[in-house]
């Protein structure tokens, strides 16, 4: 197997066109080539700046998820943070979880953010919502989001062999009005909900807002959970205080 490593945008895209497979860690493909035969050729996305990428409302594809530190959003650290073990993370990609793995932990943080992803296409790099991506199985160059007020990430604990673990991922977010809106993901099973409310009226009106959207159809323990997150995300500074009523800071990194 020949391993590309392109340090382009255009060069990643000649790599795709003659056939290279995407590759991470190799933490999930490793396992399958050997069984079934190795590719003629991959590629790593190691090299490219675009992919490799942290900071402040980016996070690129190739990004391993023990790099993904205080630069993003709690809510997306910790959930690289939850990911398998620490071998796992030290070797694993942003891409391959995403893209690549059934769980997904990262899932529920990106939708909370709102992020979008910067995908390459046959004839040029585009954005496009992570519904798309997953479905199409687009290569990941980076995520993108708004910088939100607040943010939370609750995994709960895992049996082994269990069913996955629940997650319930929160944001809150400013509206064009500078109104607070909150974010709410939860992976139950292998699905992701998601609830998108108002939450300047303080955590009891938000839950009430939450229980009328995909959120509401949850068991009754799960539930409860996102009641505990949602409270806690949203008394966190910037998520509004216990009322909604503390005004946010102004401006700088949160969440
Ligand atoms: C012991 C163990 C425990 C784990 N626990 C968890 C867990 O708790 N939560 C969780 O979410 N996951 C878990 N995983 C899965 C883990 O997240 C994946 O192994 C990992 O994210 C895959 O990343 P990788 O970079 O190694 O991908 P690879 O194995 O390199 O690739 C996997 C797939 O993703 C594709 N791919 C890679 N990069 C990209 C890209 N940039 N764009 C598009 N496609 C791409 C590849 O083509 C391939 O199809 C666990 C895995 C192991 C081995």
């Amino acid at each position: 197997m020949l391993l590309r490593q392109p340090t382009s945008v255009t060069e990643a895209q000649e790599c795709m066109a003659e056939g290279a497979v995407p590759v991470g860690g190799a933490t999930l493909v490793w396992a399958l080539w050997q069984r079934d035969g190795f590719p003629e050729q991959a590629m790593s996305l190691r090299r490219l700046p675009q992919a490799t990428a942290i900071g402040p409302g980016v996070l690129g594809g190739a990004v391993l998820l023990h790099q993904v530190d205080d630069r993003v959003p709690e809510v997306l650290r910790r959930a690289a943070g939850s990911v398998g073990t620490g071998a796992v993370r030290r070797t694993a990609t942003v891409g391959g979880n995403l893209v690549g793995s059934s769980l997904r932990c990262l899932l529920p943080a990106a939708l909370v953010l709102d992020a979008r992803a910067t995908v390459l296409g046959p004839d040029r790099a585009y954005e496009t919502d992570l519904a798309e991506v997953l479905a199409k199985r687009h290569l990941l160059l980076d995520l993108r989001w708004p910088t939100p007020l607040a943010s939370g990430y609750r995994k709960q604990p895992a049996e082994a062999g269990g069913p996955p673990p629940l997650v319930v991922a929160t944001a809150v977010h400013a509206d064009e009005a500078g109104r607070r809106r909150l974010r709410v993901a939860v992976r139950d099973g292998y699905d992701v909900l998601v609830g998108n409310v108002p939450c300047h009226e303080g955590p009891g009106r938000a839950l009430d807002a939450l229980r009328r959207t995909d959120i509401g159809s949850l068991p009754a323990g799960a539930r409860n959970v996102v009641g505990r997150e949602v409270t806690a995300t949203l008394e966190r500074p910037g998520g509004g205080g216990p009322r909604g009523a503390t005004p946010g800071p102004a401006g700088g990194r949160r969440g």
